[in-house]
């Protein structure tokens, strides 16, 4: 029998600092610092405004944002004003959706990924043409390989075969590009793509043909990622009191921080990049999230000390998906009954294999649920 999933509710919008979200525990506030930067001076910044104004938790988000979260209706306006001094607030709300940008995080001042994200950033605060979808993104990846590709995005200028290129998500190929006419190329590859019926790019491409222009040269495989200075926290959420011990910090869109100049002070909240709870993601579930129809990482902690080696586990607290929305080995999925749904190498809201499962004994028998 299948179980009783309730739907998620679509919002089809994403929530920005100036276009904040409710959720179960007050106001989401999400803050896109420009090219994914934040100064020593911001990070202690958002600290304190994190826990003067909400409540002095920050969601690491997979686009590579911060999300503070507790906010109330009466505290707004002075959080923005704390985030316009800090020069983390856009000029409008539509300028702010606009720039949704994913920087590889470990550009160099000058490099090309630091020189294209920065003229893509304006020009995407500029083009007030371009009205995309809500989640319709960039990412820059001009390294020496690409380390985004798995990371969501609809248009991508990035490291290929023979130099760089801007690939439509979904593509095979993309078209050589410069550092001068990256950005020009990308906002024509936006404007094609507008008006479409789907959100997202790789849909659009099940349908209709890319033109030759956006295509010829071939992408490159994803490359192993960089690990020296990246700083992880369980489900990618910070205590404000453990962020201000940070400097200058990048965000990365593997819910990790990555610290310039490579120094991670030692807090046990701190946690290496190949800590196993880094390999179980969660949402913040019920009753943070308003839609989460049971909680999350109770469970997800009970069980990340019995995942297999290598194995991957995604807890979520309805079928929306939002920690994790990629297909992951082990997925429970939270049921209107307040069980679990187990899915294996699925979606949150895909079939389940299992379903009726209850936290309790997940809690008391985590490793029976990786041996059934
Ligand atoms: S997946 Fe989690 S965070 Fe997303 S809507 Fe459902 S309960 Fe909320």
């Amino acid at each position: 029998m299948r179980p009783e999933v309730k739907g998620p509710e679509i919002k089809g919008w994403c929530p920005g600092a100036l276009r904040p979200m409710m959720s179960g525990d007050g106001y989401l506030v999400r803050v896109r610092p420009p090219l994914g930067r934040l100064s020593a001076r911001q990070v202690a910044g958002v600290a304190a405004l994190s826990s003067q104004f909400g409540s002095g938790l920050i969601d690491l988000s997979a686009r590579a944002n911060l999300q503070m979260r507790g906010v109330s209706q009466a505290a707004l306006d002075d959080l923005q004003d704390g985030l316009r001094d800090l020069g983390l607030l856009d000029v409008d709300a539509a300028a702010e959706a606009r720039r949704n940008l994913v920087v590889a995080p470990f550009w160099r001042e000058g490099d090309d990924t630091h020189r294209i994200a920065t003229a893509l950033q304006a020009a995407l605060v500029g083009a007030q043409d371009l009205a995309l979808p809500g989640k319709f993104g960039f990412a820059v990846d001009c390294g020496d390989a690409p380390m985004l590709t798995d990371i969501s995005a609809d248009i991508r200028i990035e490291r290929g075969r023979d130099g760089l290129i801007c690939r439509a998500d979904g593509a095979a190929q993309g078209c050589a590009v410069t550092v001068e006419n990256a950005v020009a190329v990308a906002l024509d590859m936006a404007r094609w793509f507008q008006g479409s019926p789907e959100k997202r790019m790789a849909r659009h491409l099940r349908t209709v043909d890319l033109p030759q222009r956006f295509s010829g040269t071939e992408a490159l495989p994803q490359g192993a990622p960089e690990t020296t200075g990246l700083v992880g926290f369980a489900f990618g959420r910070v205590h404000a009191q453990v962020l201000a011990r940070l400097g200058a910090v990048r965000l990365t869109p593997w819910r990790m921080l990555l610290v310039e100049g490579g120094v991670v002070p030692n807090h046990p909240d701190m946690l290496r990049p190949d800590d196993p709870v880094l390999r179980v993601s969660a949402c913040p579930g019920a009753p943070d999230c308003a839609q989460g129809l049971v909680t999350t990482r109770d469970v997800a902690r009970a069980l990340a000390g019995e995942l297999p080696a290598g194995s991957g586990l995604h807890v979520s607290g309805c079928a929306k998906g939002c920690a994790h929305p990629r297909a992951q080995e082990f997925t429970l999925t939270g049921q209107a009954d307040g069980r679990f749904a187990l899915i294996r190498n699925g979606c949150a809201g895909d079939a389940p294999v299992r379903s009726g499962i209850d936290p309790r004994a997940l809690s008391v028998a985590p490793k029976d649920l990786f041996e059934s």
